[in-house]
Order: structure tokens, then sequence, then C-alpha cells
């Protein structure tokens, strides 16, 4: 019989029943079976949270690094294996997957050491003799609501924090890939955290999801996932009076100067437009062009797209593996059809790939001739897809960057220290890259956008602790 992967409530593996979890590569085979809770068993999960703080809120420093240490140490050991079943489920290319997993293990490391550095200030109070301490105390009972498409990235980026910082944690993992979370909540319980402390949950965002952010007893909610879901976590959260971080949506632009060197414009916009299919909340999908160097770029740009091998995730071959499943490649296909519709010339890829196994292959597309106002400009997609827009300076690309209700981040592919420098300070992005692609930000500095992108403070690095703790003022006088 089949391993049912089950939820984990108060240090209790439960449920008998699993749902299929299925391979977007090869839709007939399945990953693995996962349990799913109900309400009922999340509120348990909750209670169990609950139950655990005091205990572990006060928990020894050396223990808590031990845990995340030992358990970066076993994520990176297991980085192949963790990487393929990722790809399997995600349909990521296995690169892509083994360069997740290894990301999780840093980001675990650097938990660990911030778990030993984690300071408070000392003041001088107005009245002489009395001394005030600033301290940062763990929150409460985190409620943890991560989206498909970094399935153990973004799930480590919460735990690691909330853990570090003497918090316990309710888990819900987008219920398409469950398998890189458990694998990670297994490894954490198997280093040796003490019942309680971490609980998976795993199931339907209308079932757990709501159920956690109904719950009193969630003192704090860290969410990435879309903007109709954030909104609702958003309202729930200032009903309970509670904190909340949400990550969101995208419509990041990136700008090609005519002095850019071409070879780098056209690497860094294919990476982030195209690579791990567009699923990523920082691709490119605005590329903003000036005149001069508008042609031979989107000549360039359509050629290295046609080029890219879209196939079965685990394969050598494959630079582009599958869409997530037939939900997203519908959503996908519709917009290349709205593209069209709106005026925008398709000058690559759009159609669907057919290989020997049944799969959600699409071969990257590239739109010219859009405009800013066009629905594929304004709307995020989620998959790989780009559209060029002509304009014909500086001013006009940054004016055009700017419009959008999002603000994640933001490119410029430019050889000019002038342009790079004024981008860098006006653009209205979370996070900047100058002739760097706009996804990809390191596992130790902060991770965050702006307007519609995000609410509430940054995650990853030594800024995390901004929202995994609460900050206490305390006054001693000499009694
Ligand atoms: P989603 O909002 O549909 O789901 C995210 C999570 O919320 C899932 O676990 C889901 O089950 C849960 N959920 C759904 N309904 C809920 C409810 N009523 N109550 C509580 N939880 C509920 O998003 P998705 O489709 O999984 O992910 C794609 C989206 O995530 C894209 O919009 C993308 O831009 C965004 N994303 C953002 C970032 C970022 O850091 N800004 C990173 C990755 C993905």
């Amino acid at each position: 019989m089949t391993k049912i992967h089950q939820n984990l409530i108060d240090g209790a593996w439960i449920g008998t029943e699993g749902t299929e979890n299925i391979n977007p590569s090869n839709t007939a085979e399945v990953v693995g079976l996962y349990a799913r809770a109900t309400a009922a068993e999340t509120h348990d999960a909750i209670a169990a949270a609950k139950a655990a703080f005091s205990a572990w809120s006060r928990s020894g420093i050396l223990e808590r690094h031990a845990i995340l240490r030992k358990t970066a140490d076993e994520i990176l050991a297991r980085k192949l294996e963790l990487g393929e079943l990722l790809s399997r489920e995600e349909g990521k290319t296995l690169a892509e997957g083994i360069g997740e997993v290894t990301r999780a293990s840093q980001i675990f490391d650097f938990f660990a050491g911030e778990v030993l550095r984690l300071a408070g200030d000392v003041l001088p109070s107005v009245r002489p003799g009395v001394g005030v301490e600033i301290t940062r105390e763990a929150v409460g009972v985190i409620g943890i609501i991560t989206p498909w498409n970094f399935p153990i990235a973004i799930p480590s980026w919460k735990i690691a924090p909330a853990l570090a910082y003497g918090n316990t944690v309710v888990i819900k993992p987008a219920d398409l890939v469950p398998g890189s979370t458990w694998a990670i909540v297994d490894i954490l319980v198997r280093a040796g955290l003490p019942k309680g402390v971490l609980n998976l949950v795993m199931g339907k965002g209308s079932v757990v999801g709501q159920a956690m952010i109904e719950s009193r007893d969630v003192s704090a909610i860290s969410f990435t996932g879309s903007v109709v879901t954030g909104k609702r976590i958003a309202a729930a959260s200032i009903e309970h009076n509670r904190k909340f971080q949400l990550e969101m949506g995208g419509k990041n632009p990136v700008i090609v100067l005519d002095d850019a060197n071409l070879s780098v414009a056209v690497e860094s916009v294919a990476q982030s437009a195209f690579f791990s299919t567009g699923q990523r909340c920082t691709a490119s999908s605005r590329v903003i062009v000036t005149e001069g160097i508008h042609d031979k770029f989107v000549e360039a740009l359509a050629e290295r797209a046609r080029g890219l091998r879209v196939g079965d995730a685990l394969s050598k071959d494959t630079d582009i593996g599958p869409v997530v499943d037939q939900s997203q490649l519908t959503q996908d296909m519709d917009y290349i059809a709205i593209g069209q519709s709106e005026g925008a010339k398709l000058v690559a890829g759009g159609n669907r790939v057919q290989k020997d196994k049944d799969g959600f292959f699409l071969q990257p597309a590239l739109f010219t001739e859009a405009t800013n106002s066009m629905r594929i400009s304004r709307e995020e997609i989620f998959g790989p897809i780009a559209s060029v827009i002509r304009v014909k300076d500086y001013e006009e690309a940054i004016a055009m960057a700017n419009d959008t209700e999002f603000g994640l981040s933001a490119g410029i592919v430019t050889t000019s220290l002038k342009y790079a420098t004024h981008f860098k300070r006006n653009s209205e992005a979370g996070m900047v890259m100058v002739n760097v692609p706009t996804a990809g930000v390191d596992f130790h500095v902060p991770f965050g956008g702006r307007k519609g992108s995000s609410f509430g403070p940054r995650e990853q690095g030594k800024y995390a602790a901004e929202f995994f703790t609460v900050v206490k003022t305390a006054y001693t006088a000499a009694g």
C-alpha cells in the first residue's frame, strides 16, 4: 500500500486518507499521497502550538541553534533527493529544484546563527538612576500559509525565523505541492523539536487556511500568495487585531536602454521572464525598451525564446519545465489570446508542446507592440509570457515602469551610471536590479515589495526579526 504522508498535530502524525499529488511533467504519475486536514484538526494544531509556546519561547538558545543547524545539514545532504521531489511536484527543472533546496538549507543555517545574535538596546532614562532595556520577544503562535511556486524556499524562510525567535508554528502549504513542506517538517521533528512547537496541516485553503485565519489563537500570520487571498487574510487579521505580513503579486518591469550590452540584456530578460516557467512573483513580464536598441533586442530575445527547450522537469536537456497544472495553463493560454485580441504581436512561442508523456508544456511566449494599458501589461499572468513595450527614452521608460499597482521587483539594463543611479533611487519597487535579472534575491537580504505587492515588514535576513518578534521596553530603578 502507498504510504500516506500525514499531518503533524501536537507531535503525532495523523490522517488515514490521502489525496494524490500529480507530476505536471507526466500527469499519469502520482508523486505521493498527502493527508488533508479538517477545520477541527486545524484547531487542534493551533491549540497544540498555543500550549507549546510558553516552554519553547523560554527555551535555551543552544537548543534552538542546534535544531536549526541540524535541519540545515540534513536538507543539504539530501539536496538531490529533495530537489527531485520538488521538481516532480512543482515542475521546475531539476537544476532549479536543487538550487531551491540548497537555498532552504542556507536559510536554516542563517537563522541558526541569528538565534545566537539576537540583541537588544540599553538606554539611559531621562530620570537619573533609571535604566531602560529594549528587548525582542517571541510573538506567539504563527500561522504560515504558502503558495505553490517555491515549495521549499518559502516555507523555510517563514518557519526558520519563526522558530529561531521562539515562536510556535502551524503551517499550511499550498495543496498542489505538500511534499516539500512535509519533508522539511519531518526533518525538523527528527532534529529534536519538542511536540506542538511545529504543526503541519495540509489541505484546502478554503478549509484549513480559512480555519487558521478565523482563529483567535493565531497571534500572527505570514502569507505568500495571490492578492485576492492576501486581502482576505488582511481583513480577518484586522478583525482579530493580529500581526500579518503579506507577499503577493507582481507585474515587474525591466527597462532596456540603448546603451545596454545586448547579450546581458537578452540573458537577463530571458532568465527572469521565462525560467522557472515564469512562475515567480519576481519574474519580469513587462520589458520596456528604448527605440535605438528595440529591433535588434527583440530579434535576439525572440530567437532565445524559440530555442528554449521545454520538457520534463527531470530531463537534463530541459531549460523550461511544465506549467504547474491545468488551471494555470488555461490561465496562461487565455492571456495569450487576450494579448493577441488587444493588438499585441506574438513573435515567439505561446503554443502547447507535445511530449511522449502528458504534461502541461507551453513554449515561452514573447509579445511585441504591447502598450502599458493592455491587460497583459497590467495583470499578473504567472506564466512564461513577456511583452515588449517600445518607448522613446529613459524618462518615458521609468514613468511606465512605475505605472503599475504592483511594486515587487524592477530592473534596468544599461551601461550608464547616471541612469542606473537614478533608477535605483526612483523605482517604486521593493527590490531593484541593475544588469541582473529581476528574479533571484539572496537568502540573507530583505525580500519584499511596495504598493499592491506586499504589506508588513520584510522577510529574510536580519530584517525578519521585525515580524517574528515583538519589542518590549522595560524600566529598572534601584529599589
Ligand atoms: P493563492 O493565494 O491561491 O494560495 C496561497 C495559499 O493561500 C495557499 O496555501 C492556499 O491554499 C491558501 N488559501 C487559499 N484560500 C485561502 C483562504 N480563504 N484562507 C486562507 N488561506 C487560503 O496563491 P497561489 O496560486 O498558491 O500562488 C500564486 C501567487 O503567489 C501569485 O499571485 C504570486 O505572485 C504569489 N507569490 C508571491 C510571492 C511574493 O513574495 N510576493 C512569492 C511567490 C508567489
